[in-house]
């Protein structure tokens, strides 16, 4: 009998080794990937004497076709009821009454910290000159900013409402047949995304936290962010951590939690890598950030990703990249982002030997040069496998 993953009390997942486990399939290339990444982590759970249960649930094209409905409440519910899930790439429905299913089921299961650990595998192609420096890990905010949906059509009797009303309360001047949008940034919303940031990085020995804002100009949204962040740190974990401001830069054995201006950071990440370890930023940097930074270390093809909410224990695992929908069905690409996104969910579960054991034969295939034609049109003598066949070389390097 398999078995519901729940969490204890003090909010700490309860995992057996025989746990359920929802998945989306994923649109597109979400037929050759998800069937080559399963295989991979089922046989390094087989070594530990664990075995997922894996249960199908629908969203996208495939519940389209099969339900009518593009993010059945089946789906959610699994997703409510067994905690922690992984899928596949989706189609953004065009006029399907969603703006995208992927910020749906963030929005709906409250899941507030969108976690993108960015590091380079031995062997990767890559732009720069040393991406082994890269070791960051992203804690985008997920569901506020200008991606909580909240805008007006220029021209909309909705917008010129709201104009008039910013012009006769606040005296803003803003020009006809103006796009409106909001940008909410609030202090609860940011001090759990700052908070996630900083035990992750107590949890993982990780020296730094860097907040990243652009306070400079948006100093009651994005500037707000920051304080909050400083002021948490003095107000909860003043025996661990310590701001920037309140040591000097000298954190004297603590975690140090600095700040840094968006625009600067963006190039820094570039010139000078090692200088961050954990980044904690608001739904808008974080987008940019995380996918800047998968291009230095190889790019969207085996950049992982999560969505979580802490307190309630619920997660899902998740394919960063979209459906290349012109390769579906060709087993052809690489099924590495939503293979490493099951690693990241086996460490979160607590299954960091098998993570561990999956990423050693991924590196081990790689620097035989055994890849998917992504990074096989930048290596030279290359072997170019299939998608099937780059998972079944990983299962044998186990
Ligand atoms: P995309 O599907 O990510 O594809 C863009 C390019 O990225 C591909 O043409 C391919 O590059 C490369 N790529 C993507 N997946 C790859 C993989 N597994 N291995 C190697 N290379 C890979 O982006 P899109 O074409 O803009 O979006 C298509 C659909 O996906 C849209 O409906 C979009 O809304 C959706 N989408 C979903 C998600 C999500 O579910 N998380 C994220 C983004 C987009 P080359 O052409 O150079 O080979």
């Amino acid at each position: 009998m398999a078995d519901k993953i729940t969490t204890n009390a003090d909010g700490v997942l309860q995992v057996t080794s025989n746990p359920i486990i929802p998945f989306i399939e994923g649109d597109g290339t979400g037929v050759d990937i998800w069937p080559a990444a399963k295989l991979v982590l089922d046989a390094a759970a087989a070594k530990y004497g664990r075995r997922i249960e894996w249960m199908e649930v629908l969203a996208g094209e495939k519940a389209f076709k099969e339900t009518g409905n593009w993010l059945p409440d089946e789906t959610i519910t699994a997703f409510r009821d067994y905690l922690i899930g992984i899928k596949g790439p989706l189609t953004t429905p065009i006029g399907g009454g969603f703006r995208s299913l992927n910020v749906a089921l963030r929005q709906i299961l409250d899941l507030y910290v969108c976690l993108r650990p960015v590091r380079w595998f031995q062997g990767v192609p890559s732009p720069v000159k040393r991406p082994e420096d890269v070791d960051m890990v992203i804690f985008r905010e997920n569901c506020e900013d200008v991606y909580a949906g909240m805008e007006l059509e220029a021209g909309t009797a909705d917008a010129e409402k709201l104009r008039s009303y910013l012009h006769d309360n606040f005296g803003w001047d803003i020009r006809e047949m103006s796009g409106l949008g909001f940008k909410p940034i609030s202090k609860f919303g940011s001090e759990r995304l700052i908070r996630a940031s900083i035990k992750y990085a107590l949890e993982h020995d990780r020296p730094s936290v860097t907040l990243v804002h652009k306070g400079n100009i948006m100093k009651y949204t994005e500037g707000a962010f920051m304080k909050y962040g400083y002021q948490l740190v003095r107000d909860e974990f003043a025996d661990v951590a310590v701001g920037w401001d309140d040591c000097g830069g000298k954190p004297e054995g603590k975690l140090l939690v600095k700040d840094s201006i968006a625009d600067i950071t963006l190039q820094q990440v570039l010139t000078r890598p090692k200088e961050f370890d954990v980044i904690a930023t608001m739904n808008l940097n974080g987008d940019y950030l995380s996918d800047a930074l998968a291009a230095q270390v190889g790019g969207i093809g085996i950049a992982p990703g999560a969505n979580i909410n802490y307190v309630t224990g619920h997660g899902i695992f998740e394919a960063t990249h979209g459906t290349a929908p012109k390769y579906a069905g060709q087993d052809k690409v690489n099924p590495g982002s939503v293979l490493l996104s099951g690693v990241l969910m086996f460490e979160h579960l607590g299954w960091r030997d098998a993570a561990a054991d999956i990423v050693r034969a991924l590196e081990a295939t790689i620097a035989e040069k055994i890849v998917t034609y992504d990074f096989a049109r930048l290596m030279e003598g290359a072997r170019e496998v299939k998608c099937s066949e780059f998972a079944s070389a990983i299962v044998d390097r186990l």
